[in-house]
């Protein structure tokens, strides 16, 4: 019978990579615990109307890249495609927004009917944080200078480029938006399908198209950055003076809308060339206007999601994992001979107690070659027990250090020393 295989573009993450994941993810929720944010978990399935009215009608992910369904009730229900929604969603209806300050965060997958590739996926993983109540440029800052830490601490930050740019208001949007249609109405002619779709119904989204032809007509498109109204520009300025002071570089790209409706003012997206077609690692921006338009009082919003599963292939890309992180225990203990198991398990429970942290894998199957088999999983000690005359003995074994025998009394005292050492 043939096997049931995995959903294409939806992966299995193997006992190998897991310690990669977690060493990310744990990297992650260091640094976030350091400028003090709270996780919160949201369902993975949200009601459909959620998603089109934060995202908006006529973006990719609404028009072509959710899985919705109908549950068994007729009601539409969508699997998330992102995390914002959702965590304004829980704030509203948890009374967490009006008149307060949140710094948030949750991980998690997401779901997207995309053409599966390197980098891309239909369940791709997010870490995303999220804050509320503040309407200044500090807190944009935060937000960037707190992803650039995470850069440094995981060895990605000289792979990764900062683009910055500001949408202004809505009404300055507008206006803008009007212009840059007319000018590309003259010359509908030269632009590519995909372009000429979206002049309609997103025309924003026209400038971050990868149509060569398409982007040297906007070469002399009217741009955004001259529309902005004075409170955004300001916005803007204080934002670049505090990532100047902070020493964190950026590159404005006077051409970065994202591809949600709801931001305004700061968007901006880390990037890498590393990784191909599939640059962005992180992507974020400031949303003022979406908590009054899922019907809560107008709240700021400022946050940003990175994408899990790319900043794992940077990592290894760029071999910045490291070492240790991927063996998922310090000592490989077993016995020499035949009769010792029950000895030996219970020696393992003694260690656990005794060396706090101490990660032990205990040898549970047959005992030939033991002492080669217990060296290809690679453990940096290893523990071989053994019976003497003067009583249980361990013969232990650190890389290719000699080896030393030593009475079971003395084990936790010995392993203590070298595993700190
Ligand atoms: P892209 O332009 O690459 O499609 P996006 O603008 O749709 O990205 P966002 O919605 O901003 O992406 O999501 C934030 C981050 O999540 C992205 O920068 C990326 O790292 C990651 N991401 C988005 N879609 C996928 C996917 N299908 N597979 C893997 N990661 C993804
Ligand atoms: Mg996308």
């Amino acid at each position: 019978m043939a096997k049931v295989k995995a959903i294409r573009g939806m992966n299995d993450i193997l006992p190998e990579q897991t310690p990669v994941w977690q060493y990310l993810e744990n990297t992650v929720k260091a640094v976030l615990s350091e400028y003090g944010y709270n996780e919160v978990r949201m369902p993975i399935v949200e009601q459909t109307e959620l998603f089109k009215r934060s995202i908006g009608e006529v973006t990719d992910i609404v028009e072509k890249e959710m899985y919705t369904f109908e549950d068994r009730n007729g009601e539409s229900l969508t699997l998330r495609p992102e995390g914002t929604a959702s965590c304004v969603r829980l704030g509203e209806e948890h009374g967490l927004l009006f008149n307060q300050t949140q710094r948030l965060w949750y991980t998690g997958p997401m779901f997207r009917y995309e053409k599966p590739q390197k980098g891309r996926y239909r369940q791709f993983h997010q870490i995303g944080v999220e804050t509320f109540g503040m309407a200044s440029a500090d807190i944009d800052a935060e937000v960037i200078m707190l992803s650039a830490r995470l850069w440094k601490k995981l060895g990605l930050l000289d792979a990764v480029t900062l683009q910055l740019n500001s949408l202004g208001s809505n009404e300055a949007r507008a206006e803008y938006r009007a212009a840059l249609v007319e000018y590309l109405e003259a010359r509908k002619d030269q632009l590519d399908e995909d372009s000429l779709r979206r002049l309609e119904s997103n025309p924003l989204r026209i400038l971050d198209s990868k149509d060569s032809s398409t982007q040297a007509l906007l070469d002399d498109a009217p741009v955004l950055s001259d529309y902005l109204d004075d409170d955004s520009r300001a916005h803007f300025s204080d934002l670049r003076e505090m990532l100047d002071a902070a020493g964190v570089k950026y590159e404005i790209n006077p051409r970065l809308v994202r591809g949600l409706d709801y931001y305004c003012k700061t968007v901006f997206e880390w990037v890498t060339d590393k990784l191909g077609a599939q640059g962005t690692v992180c992507a974020g921006g400031r949303y003022d206007g979406l908590v009054k338009q899922l019907g809560g009082r107008p709240t700021p919003a400022v946050g940003f999601a990175m994408g899990v599963e790319r900043l794992i292939l940077l990592l290894e890309t760029l071999d910045v994992i490291p070492e240790g992180v991927r063996q998922p225990f310090d000592l490989y203990l077993a016995a020499e001979h035949k009769g010792l198991q029950n000895q030996v398990i219970s020696l393992a429970e003694h260690l656990r107690d005794a060396v706090p942290g101490l990660r032990v894998r205990v040898h549970c199957a047959g005992l030939k070659n033991i002492g080669a088999k217990a060296r290809q999983t690679g453990a940096p000690l290893i523990a071989l027990v053994k019976q003497a005359d003067e009583g249980l003995v361990a013969t232990l074994w650190q890389g290719e250090e000699p080896r030393f025998d030593i009475a079971q009394a003395d084990l936790d005292t010995v392993i203590k020393a070298v595993w700190n050492a």
